[in-house]
């Protein structure tokens, strides 16, 4: 069945990186090979989307593609020979080549036992995952869906190419895929797909945890990320168990109309699509199931959630193996996410303090703190929101007028303490921190002077405490 659609002209002829992959095509289909543009690119294109990259199904195998590409003046790259695929640059822009395959046996959920070369495009399409993903495009002979696609994209439904049951069984990559196509895409799951993705959850503890973790990133960066996880929780708790305690969790209190998992989740959808700002907000509520106690009253309360929740963020985090950098930036936010900061100069630099004094960290706490309280009960939402922006308004004068809010601001350095009599070793970064915290309170200015009478009386002080 090769289908023609109308709405091929949405790529623009100037698309230089369209213009490029059909001369690709044009190079292999003239030495009497097939080549079809497949995967990502054909879905883009049907939703009118920009492409960000093509790749090609070939019937020649990796070998004549190199030859081919070579005498075309293509240079080549063998990034994935083993499973057929080259990347081939047209101009500098890579694209991937892969000969037509169909995997062989799989043997534990996650690597097929050899990979097949196969002579046709519709064997080829019936081993990718899902019907939008399933589709071929040639500019001449249109797109080729044997399997829907076209009508599921349209439709917004995510549907597994051929029975569900064995297509999870094959690969269970396939079911954290699909959780991230849905927020990606704001596309629902179709019921026997869903079906399939639960009864072989369990399998994704034998795919590799990278893996899992470039998924569960795009699905939080996806346009539905928060609507994705609530929706499909019961899939997503196989790699994020913890979701599960937040499930329903009633928090009996006046400030929230939304249980845990909701709250966080409309939280998700209110913040920026950075993975910062996006893991800190999955996480920073986490805790509250385990600080959860209620009054006489029976009002709920969570004192010191924060910090239980950063011991799940860094759990959750650590066995993703995510970078300890990134581990530490989240836990950071997470820690901070409740603490009650006024929006007066003097505040904002002391929270800029316990922030490394990364202004960005600020803000990214700022975005956390905006999504969370756009997820609370409605009559807290605007005097809370209109507070978080003034922080960072006061963030912004603080900025403009160069004021110090950590050590590298300060008018004076180590050296100078020590020149001042100081006693080399850990009074050197204490006396620092005390002319910060002095400078910050207003107490002293930022000036050489000032800050040496200053260190002199500190240093004082702390040889009459001894
Ligand atoms: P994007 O590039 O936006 O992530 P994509 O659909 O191109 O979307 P890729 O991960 O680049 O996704 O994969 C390219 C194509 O390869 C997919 O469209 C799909 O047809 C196929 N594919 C990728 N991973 C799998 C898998 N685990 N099982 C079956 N087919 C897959
Ligand atoms: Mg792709």
């Amino acid at each position: 069945m090769h289908t023609s659609i109308q709405n091929i002209n949405m790529i623009s002829n100037d698309d230089a990186l369209y213009q490029r992959a059909l001369l690709l095509l044009q190079t292999l289909e003239d030495a009497g090979f097939e080549a079809w543009i497949v995967g990502g690119f054909v879905r883009n294109m049907i939703m009118g989307e920009t492409p960000h990259d093509i790749d090609i199904a070939c019937s020649a195998p990796w070998q004549t593609t190199r030859l081919l590409c070579q005498s075309a003046g293509f240079e080549t790259r063998e990034t994935g020979v083993l499973h057929g695929t080259l990347t081939v640059l047209v101009d500098g822009c890579p694209f991937e080549v892969t000969t037509y395959r169909c995997d062989g046996a799989y043997k534990d959920a996650r690597h097929p036992e050899q990979v097949e070369f196969v002579s046709s495009i519709e064997q080829d399409l019936a081993r990718r995952d899902f019907t939008m993903n399933a589709l071929a495009y040639h500019p001449d002979r249109g797109v080729l869906d044997l399997f829907g696609g076209v009508a599921d994209i349209e439709s917004g439904v995510i549907r597994a190419v051929g029975d569900p049951q064995t297509r999870f069984g094959e690969d269970a990559l396939r079911i954290v895929r699909g959780c991230r196509f849905a927020s990606e895409l704001g596309f629902e799951i179709e019921e026997a797909t869903y079906k399939g993705m639960l009864a072989n959850k369990g399998l994704l503890s034998h795919i590799a945890i990278e893996r899992v973790k470039v998924e569960l990133d795009r699905l939080l960066l996806g346009k539905s990320a928060g609507e994705t996880i609530l929706k499909y929780v019961d899939i997503l708790s196989a790699v994020l168990p913890e979701l599960v305690a937040m499930r329903s969790f009633d928090q009996k209190t006046p400030y929230h109309c939304y249980d845990v998992l909701e709250h966080t989740t409309r939280a998700i959808d209110n913040v920026k699509p950075d993975l910062l700002i996006r893991w800190t907000t999955l996480c920073h509520d986490m805790g509250k199931p385990a600080a959860f106690f209620t009054d006489d009253d029976g009002v709920g309360h969570f004192y010191g959630h924060g910090a239980m929740s950063v011991f799940i963020a860094r759990g959750i985090l650590e066995r993703l193996k995510a970078s300890p950098a990134f581990v530490d930036e989240v836990c950071l936010l997470v820690k901070r996410h409740d603490d009650v900061i006024e929006p007066t100069p003097r505040a904002v630099k002391r929270m800029l303090t316990k922030l490394h004094g990364d202004p960005a960290l600020f803000r990214a706490l700022c975005e956390v703190k905006r999504g969370d309280t756009s997820a609370q009960a409605q009559p807290y939402r605007a005097p809370r929101r209109e507070t978080v922006d003034a922080l960072e308004q006061t963030l912004d004068s603080i900025l403009a007028k160069d004021e110090a809010f950590s050590l590298s601001k300060l008018a004076l350095n180590g050296n100078d303490v020590v020149a001042l009599g100081v006693t080399q070793g850990p009074d050197v970064g204490q006396a620092l921190q005390a002319a910060l915290n002095a400078v910050i309170d207003e107490t002293v200015p930022n000036e050489p002077e000032a800050l040496h009478s200053f260190i002199h009386a500190w240093w004082n002080e702390q040889n009459s405490a001894e």
